[in-house]
C-alpha cells in the first residue's frame, strides 16, 4: 500500500531579502513551520517510515536554523554586524526565500529519508500563517 506520512517542524528565524523592493528588505523574523511529507510503500508492519526517523533527520536542521539570522553571500554588511556582535548566523548559500529554504531542507533530508521503499518526499514551509512554499521530489521524475 502506498501511503503518505508527515511530520511538522518549527523554528524561529530572522532574515532579510536584500534584493526586495518592499518590506522584506528590512531585517525581520518569522515563526517558521514546515511539513515534511514522505510517500512510500508500507512495510510488513504497515509503516512507511518511523516518525522518529523523520524527526532525527530534521533535528540538526532545526538546531542550525532556530533563533538564527539567515544571511546570504551578498549581504556582507549584515553578516559583519551579526558576527561582530555575537549573534547566531545561518550562512545560507543563496537568498533565504521560503522557496529556497524549502528546497534546501528537502535536499538535506533526501540522503536519510529516501530509502528503497520511498517514492516521494515534499517539504512545505509556512513563512507566515497564510504564505507557504512547497517543493517535491519524486522517484519517477
Ligand atoms: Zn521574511
Amino acid at each position: 500500500m502506498i501511503c503518505r506520512v508527515s511530520k511538522e517542524i518549527r523554528w524561529e528565524m530572522a532574515h532579510r531579502l536584500p534584493f526586495h523592493d518592499g518590506v522584506c528588505r528590512s531585517l525581520h523574523g518569522h515563526s517558521y513551520r514546515a511539513v515534511i511529507e514522505v510517500e512510500g510503500e508500507t512495510d510488513d508492519k504497515g509503516m512507511v517510515i518511523d516518525f522518529q526517523d523523520i524527526k532525527d533527520a530534521a533535528d540538526p536542521l532545526v538546531m542550525a536554523l532556530d533563533h538564527s539570522c539567515a544571511v546570504d553571500p551578498t549581504d556582507r554588511d549584515t553578516t559583519e554586524f551579526l558576527k561582530t556582535n555575537g549573534h547566531k548566523i545561518f550562512q545560507f548559500h543563496t537568498y533565504s526565500t521560503a522557496e529556497n529554504l524549502a528546497a534546501w531542507i528537502l535536499e538535506q533530508l533526501k540522503p536519510s529519508l529516501c530509502r528503497s521503499n520511498i517514492t516521494g518526499l515534499s517539504v512545505k514551509i509556512f513563512e507566515t500563517c497564510t504564505s507557504a512554499a512547497h517543493v517535491t521530489w519524486s522517484r519517477d521524475a
